[in-house]
């Protein structure tokens, strides 16, 4: 109930920090934020797959210190009311491109825009994200690295938005969905290589995964199917040989990268499954020998029904994209639903992610209407944007749940998600490592966000 107060709370504390360092060595430290009690009238507890009736969660700085059924009080606590609404864990997004943003004028505006204006729009795409209730998303390819510098600057303070785990650039083959001079005239298209992400032997792809990691990325997405968004002929013809993915995934694990493939096709699937990557992505034109495998294999599935959705409805529209892309769409679009509702049935293990850039950031969770229309449970839905996606990150000793031990990463929508899985579209609150981010459905001050941050601290050391 009073973000503004907690806010106040850290900017005395640091103005408190500069008068002590002035007045030392007489003056106390300053004092630690106070503790959180968060009060939930219902919480999804999404390790057991269970509806909570009202608890309290005690939160000490960043992470959940315990989580307390009933109206607990707390000593010493600063309490958040939170009535008529159900608190889950953050949701994660397992497939995201936070720095892009499809629109009509994309396909010009590659020869317009720098990767500057790129970064700083993300920004606000990143703010979207959050609001939404994700504090967490899986970033499967960029430009040029420029949602590494996101990530840092969320992680700095800097600019708010999701705890960003990324790619940076995706790897694929010459002329295949990872190379981004397709349908370009000769010489604009250049010849990209193994330091661009476009490789063509086991050999480069060694040099492609060291590039990522010297560049600070935290995984490995690779193309090894077309795709429908590029200008090329195919969405789903195979573009890299199984030596070359086994290449590019031994290499990921000498760097403990997971890696992360985007596939359409059939046999694209079963070449990346065989060849060891840890999820797939899309896989539109999946078919039983697939999905065994990827169950002998524990392979992940991440859906994208959204953006199938969407491409569909522009290309059918008309204006959004080049005849070829738009025919592609048509093609993919309409199937990727049944697939995954296929893939669930057979007991293949999924993940949600959206696949947001072709759709507009911070309509995420629209995934989880079209999922639950596709025959999963509305719990399910919910586990595969929490617990599943936190296990395909490896990272769920830190996120997925509302447990102890984990980040502070909470938010609520109002009723019961379990009764209308469209509620998941209406989140009011969203609590990231701690810090309000949305109350009552509103943002907190952007401004007064801004205040909390190191940057900002550096600023005032300053004068
Ligand atoms: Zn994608």
């Amino acid at each position: 109930m009073r973000p503004n107060l907690l806010n106040a709370n850290l900017i005395a504390a640091a103005i408190a920090a500069l008068f002590a360092a002035d007045a030392a060595p007489a003056a106390e430290a300053p004092a630690s934020p106070p503790l959180i009690a968060l009060h939930c009238a219902h919480l999804i507890d999404t390790e057991a797959g269970k509806l909570l009736g009202e608890s309290t969660i005690v939160i000490d700085g960043k992470r959940i210190k315990e989580v307390r059924s009933g109206h607990a009080s707390v000593a010493g606590a600063q309490d958040i009311e939170l009535k008529d609404v159900t608190c889950l864990p953050g949701l994660i997004d397992s497939h995201t491109h936070l720095t892009m943003q499809f629109s009509p004028s994309t396909y010009s505006d590659n020869f317009r825009l720098n990767i500057a204006d790129y970064a700083i729009r993300s920004t606000v795409y990143a703010r979207r994200t959050l609001m939404a209730g994700f504090t967490t998303v899986r970033n499967v390819a960029d430009y040029a690295n420029e949602s590494i510098a996101l990530r840092n600057a969320i992680n700095a303070g800097t600019v708010s938005g999701p705890r960003i785990y990324t790619a940076g650039k995706a790897i694929g083959s010459t002329g295949g969905h990872a190379d981004f001079s397709d349908g370009y005239r000769a010489d604009l298209a250049g010849n990209p290589n193994a330091k661009d992400g476009i490789i063509n032997s086991p050999e480069d792809a060694w040099k492609a995964v060291r590039q990522h990691y010297k560049d600070g990325a935290d995984l490995i997405k690779i193309m090894p199917s077309g795709g429908v968004l590029d200008e090329s002929s195919s969405a789903d013809n195979a573009q890299m040989t199984i030596p070359e993915i086994q290449a590019i995934v031994a290499a990921a694990h000498d760097y403990g990268f997971t890696v992360a493939a985007h596939a359409h096709g059939a046999e694209a699937i079963r070449r990346a499954v065989i060849g060891g990557v840890d999820s797939i992505e899309h896989g539109t034109f999946m078919n039983d020998e697939d999905m065994k495998l990827m169950k002998d294999h524990g392979t992940w599935y991440v859906p994208t029904i959204t953006a199938g959705k969407f491409v569909e409805e522009k290309a059918k529209q008309g204006g959004w994209y080049p005849p070829q892309v738009a025919a592609k769409a048509e093609k993919v679009g309409p199937i990727i639903q049944a697939t995954a509702g296929k893939a669930y049935k057979a007991g293949v293990k999924i993940a949600f992610g959206t696949d947001a850039a072709v759709f507009p950031h911070g309509d995420n969770a629209r995934e989880f209407v079209y999922m639950v229309q596709a025959g999963m449970p509305p719990m399910f839905t919910i586990q595969a944007a929490t617990t599943h996606a936190a296990q395909l990150l490896k990272h769920e000793k830190d996120i997925g749940s509302i447990a102890a031990g984990k980040f502070a990463d909470v938010i609520a929508v109002p009723g019961n998600p379990l009764d209308d899985i469209s509620l998941m579209q209406k989140v009011e609150f969203v609590m990231k490592e701690g810090v309000v981010y949305k109350q009552e459905g509103n943002p907190v001050a952007a401004a007064a966000q801004a205040e909390r941050t190191e940057s900002r601290r550096d600023i005032d050391y300053g004068f």
